[in-house]
């Protein structure tokens, strides 16, 4: 039984899906105008764990999540490049899929972009409008506020509260300062499209309920994003789907926490802005989200150097233990005597389906896995191993790897150590003198995918890394 936080109602409550065996989830996704940063990476990750755990009970989970590829960022940046919106979107979706892959989020089941659902945007729009949800003002659409009365039902507030804080800016028209754009007339040199409304672009919000209907059905289980996007992205997304679908729009609402970096929140005039495309360059991509996981996906999280370096050594404290116990699987044999560690290695399984069961409890998981990690060391000291204690082992550190999304084994791309780099120079030479020049040549192109470039010297053979 999984409960988890729902933000909607402010308290845990026990995860039932719509239909059985299957779970429907929309995740709020990028604006593709840059490299994603590490607050981006918080959700993906995160939320790439609570899919992992659901597939791990059994369910089928349709994970949906947008990429928001036209918007003021995007226009800003088209001018500032002198590039197509397209064409710089698309570049930063190549390079979201690169950068989440490297952090082993599995993916998406789809990937709806606004560019690919414009008519189903204006349609949405224009239904709202029809049943008075809706205004054409100066050229500009906006959503009715006052009338969907449960508006301020995920953020907690009055619309008497909201109406304080409410400003009508320059150039809009609205009734009411309560009210959001739907659709945005077009300034003479962006990009547009035509529409019953004139020419324009969707507003922010509009697109995640289309696309969630569209994806997913008027109904979808769990809806997802940062704590930043509950208001008023995420209340405006309940007041257009159902004042439009006439249906709940999500029955449970996750929010996670924010990012700090070295304690100060992360902007761009601090300077402090972290990339993950940069970052992984640095740290081991499996490092970073072993790091993101070892805090609740809810609580802040602090970056830094310090903590990193301690989730670095904690994952190598399990796979240094997982390797010991592949060591002793050769000289393992059958013998009976050892079965409680079995007992005590499905306790610890319980333990880690009872901690992320609650609310997906990753912090409580990854000390199940310390766990484990900690009898491992103690059963290779035993003088025989046994092929069925080493064997449920394993399935245990596999069931965590996989639900966590951590491989239990560092990738090979690690760099070459320099003792390594004159060891290939030699066989190379080898080669060379053997007239073996396929030879030769794969590992002159081993290590230029390495960046290590060769020299011919006088004093033979010569690298440096370029
Ligand atoms: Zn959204």
């Amino acid at each position: 039984m999984i409960t988890l936080y729902n933000t909607l109602t402010r308290q845990k409550e026990t995860f039932k899906s719509i239909e059985p065996g299957k779970v429907k989830m929309y995740v709020c996704g990028p604006t593709v105008y840059n490299y994603i940063h590490i607050g981006n990476a918080r959700p993906a990750i995160n939320y790439d764990v609570v899919r992992r755990y659901l597939e791990y009970q059994g369910y089928e989970v349709i994970y949906v999540s947008n990429f928001t590829d036209v918007d003021d960022k995007l226009i800003k940046r088209s001018k500032e490049l002198n590039e197509p919106v397209n064409t710089i979107a698309n570049r930063y979706i190549d390079a979201f899929y690169e950068d989440v892959g490297a952090l082993n989020v599995k993916k998406a089941t789809s990937n709806p972009r606004v560019m690919n659902h414009m008519d189903d945007i204006i349609k949405f729009i224009k239904e709202l409008i029809d049943e008075g949800y809706a205004y054409e003002s100066g050229g500009d659409v906006y959503f009715r506020t006052r009338k969907f009365e449960d508006y301020g039902k995920l953020s907690h507030q009055s619309l008497n509260d909201l109406k304080v804080g409410a400003r009508i800016e320059q150039g809009e028209q609205k009734e009411d300062a309560l009210d959001f754009t739907l659709w945005k007339q077009a300034k003479p040199d962006e990009i547009s499209w035509d529409s019953p409304f004139g020419k324009g672009r969707p507003g922010w919000h509009i697109e995640c309920s289309v696309m969630a209907y569209h994806e997913l059905g008027a109904t979808i289980d769990i809806h997802a994003g940062g704590t930043d996007l509950q208001f008023p992205h995420h209340e405006n997304e309940i007041a257009q789907s159902e004042a439009h679908n006439h249906a709940p729009f999500a029955n449970y609402w996750m929010h996670n926490g924010f990012i700090n970096i070295d304690n100060e929140k992360m902007s761009k005039s601090l300077g402090n802005f972290v990339l993950v495309h940069d970052i992984i360059k640095e740290i081991d991509p499996d490092v970073l989200r072993f790091f993101m996981i070892s805090v609740h996906y809810r609580s802040p999280i602090n970056y830094n150097m310090e903590l990193v370096g301690a989730a670095k050594s904690g994952l190598e404290r399990i796979r240094n233990s997982y390797q010991a116990i592949e060591e002793r699987e050769t000289i393992a044999t059958n013998i009976e005597t050892q079965d409680h560690y079995i007992d005590e290695i499905n306790q610890i399984l319980d333990q880690f389906e009872t901690v992320m069961n609650d609310d997906f409890n990753t912090a409580n998981a990854i000390t199940a896995w310390y766990d484990l990690s900690k009898l491992a060391n103690k059963y290779v000291l035993e003088n025989t191993t046994s092929t069925k204690v080493i064997a449920r082992f394993k399935e245990v550190y596999q069931i965590f790897s996989d639900v966590l999304g951590v491989p239990l084994k560092a990738s090979n791309n690690d760099e070459l150590l320099d003792e390594d780099v004159e060891a290939l120079i030699e066989e190379r030479n080898q080669a060379r003198q053997n007239k073996d020049f396929a030879r030769a040549d794969e590992i002159r192109d081993q290590l230029k995918e390495q960046n290590i470039i060769l020299e011919d010297t006088p004093q033979g053979v010569r690298f440096k890394r370029g």
